[in-house]
């Protein structure tokens, strides 16, 4: 009596494709595929997902783009990882690799 548990909402696409990596036919996609060469059946599809780079990127200041002078050599600083406090003492790399 009641078939609506069968319903689904989203469109599939039929057609007689090939997945790129395993040679696995596929039948079915929630998309159309443009690129039919490329297709990856889904378990290829699931492997093949970028990784998440969660590298975390070191954020550096630059004084609002004013940058620092090196206390040692007058240079210029552009950029720093940290956002220093006491600005008389900075050096450049240069100096601070002295
Ligand atoms: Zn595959
Ligand atoms: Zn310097």
């Amino acid at each position: 009596m009641n078939d609506d548990n069968r319903r689904d909402d989203r469109p599939k696409f039929q057609g007689d494709w090939k997945c790129c990596d395993c040679g696995a036919a596929i039948t079915e996609l929630p998309f159309e595929p443009r690129d039919t060469e490329n297709l990856r059946c889904f378990e290829c599809h699931k492997k093949n997902r970028p990784q998440r780079n969660d590298k975390p990127q070191r954020q550096m200041y630059d004084n609002n783009g004013e940058g620092w002078q090196c206390s040692e050599c007058g240079g210029r600083i552009d950029k720093l990882p940290f956002d220093p406090r006491d600005t008389s003492t900075l050096k450049c790399r240069d100096c601070f690799q002295k």
